[in-house]
């Protein structure tokens, strides 16, 4: 059979076909990250499953890269590539709720803010990250955390069976009951398995939820962060929380002689009962003096939508990440060292709880190993001038540096860069192997190889 051309997979998609010779091409390319500069052959809008499995059988027929575009978040850039083919998701977005089952169908190019718009309009939610542009499919992944993990799990704990397109061209539904090898390594083992082109979601009952933002003055910052390391252990479930290092953007509650100050911030989101929402945030405010304060009711995908503002696609992005079981008076030292250095408004380092509901699945249970890990650490360079990237990636680097003996070796998949590559093993622990050998079974070629790689 001859080779397919660019003209042939044109012909048998019902999406369109971005080519370098076509107008578009440069917006086709694009990815949240701006930093990212890279040439793909062909960008693939798929719009359905069918031009999934087309587009990774070019890629597989042509031997060239494929990266597969979810979101478009990741840091590295994974969702292009240069010279190959991208199957782009961008367009299958559609999310059917289903409230008798409380479940949810979401589409593999979705973003949480498409998934949380369609299920809070039936007072439902899947536990998801904290910027509603984030895509579902790289997110879910890889793991999934934000303000209701403690509570509901990561995301993909909450995944009951995925559509996938796997690298010999088929789809399979993968689920506790199908495929469950596979259904177990697309819960952490990040894009290396297939293409999902479909996730099916547990729902919980989730609606207004009582939000609280705390900026304290960076003198605190230690009395913060040793509170909150005591009161997240055993905090209500229901209690979400993380503190981070934030410039002063020019927020209506922040007198305008303090924005662009650096101060030490404690973001809080309460998912129980309305009436006792005061009381599980009121310790941020006893731990240290506030400055300032945001506190409200609020829909929860307006909370999620609330920092989008702060990142804009097309800034420059450098990031790390950790785990740690601990966060020791060690550690504690090195955020205090460096987490006020924070050089631009975009950037921040955030300390997000992984306890409670992520405790209660087992470290074999799914591909997501850290199981025991009770905070998981992102260090985000965002920046809009590409003149400055040095500077920023120097304070990333730096921060990491401190931070890295007080954590564990390896960190989350999602918020790794592309120069984490050698962290992979550390990452999965006892389960690399296992994701080793169905890599074998699923993708022996590494057809799917743009992406934080699990070597067959
Ligand atoms: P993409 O770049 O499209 O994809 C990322 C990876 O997943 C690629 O390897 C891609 O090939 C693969 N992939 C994507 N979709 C599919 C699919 N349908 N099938 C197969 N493979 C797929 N993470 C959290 O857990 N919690 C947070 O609160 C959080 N906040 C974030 C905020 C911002 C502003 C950003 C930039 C990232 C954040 N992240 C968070 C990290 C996020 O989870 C990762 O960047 C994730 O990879 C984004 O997925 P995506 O689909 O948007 O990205």
């Amino acid at each position: 059979m001859a080779i397919p051309t660019i003209e042939d997979l044109a012909g048998r998609v019902h999406g369109t076909v971005v080519t370098p010779e076509d107008q578009g091409y440069d917006e086709a390319r694009r990815v949240y990250n701006g930093m990212v500069d890279r040439r793909p052959s062909a960008v693939v809008r798929c719009v359905n499953a069918g031009d999934v499995l087309a587009t990774v059988g070019y890629a597989r027929e042509h031997g060239i890269d494929l990266a597969v575009r979810g979101g478009s978040h990741s840091a590295p850039g994974y969702g292009t590539c240069d010279g190959g083919v991208v199957a782009d998701l961008g367009a299958m977005r559609g999310v059917r709720v289903d409230p008798t089952t409380r479940t949810a169908r979401v589409e593999g190019g979705a973003t949480l803010a498409d998934l949380d718009a369609a299920t809070h309009a039936f007072g439902l939610a899947v536990t998801g990250g904290v910027v509603s542009t984030t895509g579902v499919g790289g997110l879910t992944l890889g793991g999934g955390f934000g303000h209701l993990a403690r509570g509901l799990g990561l995301t993909c704990d909450n995944l009951l069976s995925a559509d996938v397109v796997t690298a010999d061209g088929r789809l399979l539904v993968a689920s506790e009951h199908e495929y469950a090898d596979l259904f177990w390594a697309l819960r952490g083992g990040s894009g290396n398995f297939g293409v999902v082109t479909s996730f099916e979601f547990r729902l919980s009952p989730v609606d207004l939820v009582h939000v609280g933002i705390f900026f304290h003055e960076l003198e605190h910052t230690e009395a913060v962060l040793r509170h909150y390391r005591e009161y997240i252990a055993t905090a209500p479930e229901q209690l979400g929380a993380f503190p981070g290092f934030q410039i002063a953007p020019p927020l209506p509650f922040i007198p305008e002689d303090r924005h662009g100050d650096t101060f030490v911030i404690v973001v809080a989101c309460w998912s129980g009962p309305p009436d006792q929402g005061e009381r599980a945030i009121q310790p941020f405010r006893d731990a240290a003096p506030v400055a300032f304060e945001f506190t409200s009711p609020m829909p929860y995908p307006a909370l999620q939508g609330m920092f989008d503002a702060l990142l804009p696609p097309g800034l420059q992005q450098y990031w790390k990440g950790t785990f740690a079981v601990e966060l020791t008076d060690d550690a504690i030292a090195a955020h205090a060292a460096h987490g006020p250095k924070v050089p631009v408004v975009n950037s921040t380092c955030h300390i997000y709880p992984v306890n409670g509901a992520c405790h209660r699945v087992a470290p074999e249970a799914t591909a997501f190993s850290y199981r025991d890990a009770n905070f998981a650490t992102v260090i985000a360079g965002v920046w809009p001038d590409p003149a400055d990237n040095e500077a920023n990636t120097a304070w990333v680097r730096g921060y990491y540096d401190a931070l890295a003996p007080h954590s564990a070796p390896g960190a989350y998949v999602n918020f790794m860069d592309g120069d984490d590559q050698g962290r992979i093993v550390d990452n999965y622990r006892d389960n690399y192997t296992r994701l080793v050998e169905l890599k074998r079974t699923y993708d022996p070629e590494n057809l799917f190889h743009v992406n934080h790689n699990i070597r067959p």
